[in-house]
This record gives C-alpha cells, sequence and structure tokens, in this order.
C-alpha cells in the first residue's frame, strides 16, 4: 500500500476540523471522529492481535456495530494514553481504517496514516479461570486503566419491549452466552474474588465501575436492582482496606432512600445515572421504559437528589450524543439540537449534575440502527459546551474523566484544560 502521512499534511477531514477547533487538542479530535466513524480492521491489523497481549472484543453488554463478535482488538489507544472506546463498523460505512504501517498499527483514512496506535493490554488475570472455571475475563473485564463488572447482561425494561431504541442488550445477551459463554447473572462472591485477582496487578487500574440492565422488581420498584448492587459492592470492598474505595456505578435512577442505602452500606464513592437525551419528548420516545416506570421529570428530581447523598462533582448523567437528531421526530438542525440539550444540561449543572456525552453508535440490532449519528462538528461543539459548563459551575468530573472512563471527549478536556482558576 503507498501511504502518505497525513500529520501535518493540509486538507484532510481531520485537519480541517482541528484548525476550526485551535482549542481542542487534536487527538482529542481524532478520538471523537473514530468514536463516530468506528473502525475496520484489516487482516493484517488482526494478525497482529496477540490474544496473550492484547484484549479481544467481546465481553461487553452491548454488541459491535457490524453485529459480529469475532477475534478484534477490544479497542484502541493513542500515543499520549488516550483510550478510544471504538467499535467494528461494516467498511461500506466508511470507518477509519486499522492496517500496520512499518508492522506497527496505524488509523488510516483514505488511506492516509493518520496516527500509530495501540490494543489495549490484557491483564495478568485474563488468563485465569474463577473457582467455578469460568475464565476471569468474562467475570470482571478491563479497560487499560479501570476494572468493569456487568453483572447482569439484561434489562427489564424489555420484559414488555420497552427497552431503549439503540440499545441492544437482548441481542448481546444471547450472544454472549451462546458464542462467548458468559454468565447472564454473577455471583458477588465470585466478583469479588476476581476483583481479589485482578488488584494483584499493582498499580494497573484507578478505578471499579459497575453496570448492567435495569431491573425493575422487589418491595419497591428497582429494590431488586439496588438490593444486588450493594451485594455485589460488598464483596469487592473487601479487598480494600478503607470502607470507600474509587467506583463508580451507573444504575437506574433511584428513589433517595434507595440511594442512602447504597451509599451507606457499600464503598461506592460516585453515582451516575443515564438519562440517555436531555429532551422530554424524546425521552418518552426512545427510553419509553424508563418513561414507563420514573418519568423524565423524576429521573431529573432524583439526579438533584443524589447529589446530597454523593456529593457535588460525584453524580452525573450520560447521553447518547447524536439521538436527538434521528428519526423524523428528532430536533431539525444541530444549531438547534445544541441550543436545547445544552440549556437542559446547564439547569441540572446548576443543581449539582454534571453531564457527559457518548457518541452514539447505531448499532444494527436496534430501533434507531438504520439511522446516522451526527456531524463531527456537532460532537466537537457538545463537547466544549458540556466542559465549560463544568468550569462555569465548578464541577470536577474525576470519576468519569479519561483517567477512570476514557469513553467521553468532554471529560477528556477536563485533562488538558483546567476546570478553574484558583
Ligand atoms: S436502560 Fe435502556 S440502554 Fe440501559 S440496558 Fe435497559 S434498555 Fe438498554
Amino acid at each position: 500500500m503507498t501511504l502518505a502521512l497525513a500529520r501535518k499534511i493540509p486538507g484532510t477531514p481531520l485537519e480541517d476540523a482541528v484548525r476550526r477547533y485551535p482549542d481542542v487538542p487534536r487527538l482529542i479530535i481524532l478520538k471523537t471522529d473514530v468514536q463516530r466513524r468506528g473502525v475496520h480492521y484489516t487482516e493484517e491489523a488482526v494478525s497482529y492481535l496477540d490474544p496473550e497481549k492484547h484484549q479481544t472484543t467481546g465481553t461487553h453488554i452491548f454488541g459491535t456495530r457490524d453485529g459480529v463478535i469475532a477475534l478484534r482488538p477490544e479497542s484502541l489507544l493513542l500515543r499520549d494514553g488516550t483510550s478510544i472506546i471504538t467499535t467494528p463498523t461494516p467498511p461500506e460505512e466508511n470507518p477509519y481504517v486499522v492496517d500496520l504501517h512499518d508492522g506497527r498499527p496505524w488509523l488510516f483514512d483514505a488511506g492516509v496514516a493518520l496516527e500509530e496506535v495501540d490494543y489495549w493490554p490484557a491483564p495478568a488475570f485474563y488468563a485465569k479461570d474463577s473457582s467455578s472455571g469460568v475464565p476471569m475475563k468474562n467475570i470482571v473485564s478491563a479497560r487499560p486503566q479501570r476494572l468493569n463488572i456487568f453483572p447482569y447482561r439484561y434489562c427489564t425494561f424489555w420484559n414488555n419491549g420497552k427497552g431503549c431504541a439503540f440499545c441492544d442488550i437482548v441481542t448481546q445477551l444471547k450472544k454472549g452466552s451462546r458464542e462467548l459463554k458468559i454468565p447472564a447473572r454473577l455471583d458477588p462472591v465470585e466478583v469479588g474474588a476476581v476483583i481479589g485477582e485482578a488488584l494483584k496487578e499493582e498499580g494497573r487500574f484507578s478505578t471499579v465501575f459497575l453496570t448492567s440492565g435495569s431491573i425493575v422488581g422487589g418491595s419497591r420498584p428497582f429494590d431488586d436492582e439496588i438490593d444486588y448492587y450493594i451485594a455485589i459492592l460488598k464483596e469487592v470492598g473487601k479487598n480494600f482496606r478503607t470502607h470507600k474505595f474509587p467506583s463508580q456505578l451507573i444504575g437506574t435512577a433511584f428513589e433517595k432512600e434507595q440511594l442512602k442505602r447504597l451509599y451507606a452500606e457499600t464503598g461506592l464513592t460516585s453515582y451516575t445515572s443515564d438519562i440517555e437525551v436531555l429532551n422530554e419528548e424524546l425521552f418518552n420516545q426512545h427510553c419509553p421504559g424508563k418513561a414507563e416506570w420514573i418519568g423524565y421529570r423524576e429521573w431529573k428530581k432524583r439526579l438533584v437528589d443524589a447529589v446530597e447523598i454523593f456529593g457535588p462533582g460525584r453524580v452525573n448523567t450520560g447521553l447518547v450524543a447524536g439521538i436527538e437528531l434521528a428519526g423524523p421526530h428528532g430536533f431539525r438542525s444541530e444549531d438547534e439540537a445544541l441550543e436545547r440539550t445544552l440549556s437542559e444540561a446547564e439547569d441540572l449543572a446548576r443543581q449539582g449534575v454534571s453531564t457527559v456525552l457518548i457518541v452514539w453508535s447505531p448499532r444494527p440490532d436496534t430501533a434507531l440502527g438504520a439511522y446516522k449519528n451526527a456531524s463531527l462538528d456537532y460532537y466537537i461543539r457538545l463537547a466544549r459546551g458540556l466542559h465549560a459548563l463544568r468550569v462555569k459551575y465548578r464541577l470536577p468530573i474525576e470519576h468519569d474523566s479519561y483517567r477512570n472512563c476514557g469513553n467521553h471527549p468532554d471529560t477528556d478536556l477536563s485533562r488538558l484544560l483546567p476546570l478553574w482558576e484558583e
């Protein structure tokens, strides 16, 4: 293949965007666009993958953009340590290409080599099995810097077909149990033991992360979900000398009494509950289960209530950014979507709740799978806007930052731009 190195060549879409947004680091713009367009791994890039050294795709509770489970890199790292959480995407959808250049993996666009990348390294515990004989990586998975627990790979909003319009958790559950032998529901004691094994790799991990599908059951709705999280976090906590340990949970929007239990009975230090889209009508349309069981305004109220319990800067909500523009009822323009989304995000920020974005990946087995996500400019402007709100309202985002998460272009900005002047 004839290559042109593009780092300093103007005229590529990436370099054009870099020029339009001089206040946003080039690698963050690249990351955002790779998340937006996805990646295709060439055969050479896949042959570079060494499952003993690198993480391979498969353990996530959501599926890939091409709907395939195959041996491919879990994701990518840039040369400054920035994670790109992206997913294999069909070549006809114009993804970035990962190919070898001088024997190393690089990101290419239209045949131009843009940046050298690394595959995520496999942690030591990935080679081991749990006491019940399950590969440990199917119980606890890893990002480059954190440990992920996905204890329940189903969501009861799907019981009556009211799961979110961008979600493929049920399809992935079926593929996971069939092709990967991942348990649908994890045993808390086993989770605690695997976390203990993972932590033997000293200095590798900065935080423990937990999320699952919603569980509506219990004497009050979602008590079963709370009880299950408490059981797991108690087992995880046995590996730490202090009651509290660095941790994040993404769960349903719980009532105040449920949140108090979660905080008091476990070592959990931060709480995230994803509203997905900041507009009531679009929320009702795209998240019918959340609307049925909790409702848009109540979801927001519960986020604000959580600040009293977890503290300012330790509560946030996530957007699947781009769905607000999809379909016949979406916002008519990106300008309108930005203005309305940031206005509602500011209302939350004023009350101590941060908003972060993930770049929406339209997946084939979802109701919105046939639509496209938004432009690169939109994601950059939204990331700048959400970061600016944290600066204005002095909201730290350490628990969901590049160090502890790595999936949000807006929180990557807090790494390089000061949140506020002292
Ligand atoms: S709450 Fe929505 S996005 Fe989350 S698992 Fe359930 S259906 Fe999927």
